[in-house]
């Protein structure tokens, strides 16, 4: 990882008010400690048992996670997400993870919201989603798609610690970013 990144990283990490709550200088409503993840009640619930689930390790966003810390968060991710139903009787449960301000991360530590829900609660608002041509949406998926290599389980490459590498510090995005234009929005989810 290069120099500045991790200066970011250091930085951010200094101010983060997940790291203050994984190390116990705030407190959380703790459920939930292993050796690499921490998950706590969401202070501003959508609903009853909002559980916020964090690596212990400071990142910002997802795609700067080692892929064998990505992989045991979504682990306890599903774990959780299944023991919430119960607990809770959720009818139905959200899985939410934002990154970066545009995308609504308010707190730059990664982190997956899993947000119990009811029949009809109307806890959150609908998407903003439009329509869009089937021949453009073809164009997109072809200019995304050759940007994009299969991986299998197999080519995961595990790191032995939880460390940003080189490798995963930073999304690569290669070629020209895909725009959508916008029109006919409707609400509906
Ligand atoms: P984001 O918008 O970044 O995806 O979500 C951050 C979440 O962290 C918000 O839902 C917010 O309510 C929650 N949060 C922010 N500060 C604290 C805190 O000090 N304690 C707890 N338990 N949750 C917090
Ligand atoms: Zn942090």
């Amino acid at each position: 990882m290069a120099q500045t990144q991790q200066d970011v990283l250091n930085a951010s990490k200094e101010q983060c008010i997940f790291c203050k709550i994984i190390s116990g200088d705030i407190s959380a409503a703790k459920i939930y400690e292993d050796d690499k993840v921490f998950a706590f009640l969401d202070i501003n619930p959508v609903n009853a048992g909002h559980t916020l689930v964090v690596p212990k390790d400071h990142y910002i966003v997802l795609p700067q996670l080692p892929d064998d810390l990505a992989m045991h968060l979504i682990k306890v991710v599903k774990y959780l997400s299944g023991a919430i139903f119960e607990m809770t009787g959720a009818h139905g449960i959200n899985i939410y993870q934002n990154n970066g301000a545009a995308a609504g991360q308010e707190v730059p530590h990664v982190h997956f919201h899993i947000i119990p829900r009811r029949q009809d609660d109307n806890a959150m608002s609908p998407w903003n989603r439009s329509k869009i041509d089937p021949e453009q949406l073809k164009q997109i998926a072809e200019e995304m798609g050759k940007n994009l290599k299969p991986i299998s389980s197999s080519t995961v490459k595990l790191s032995s610690n939880t460390s940003v590498s080189k490798k995963t510090s930073k999304p690569k995005r290669k070629g020209k970013p895909v725009k959508v234009k916008r029109r006919n929005s409707t609400n509906s989810p």
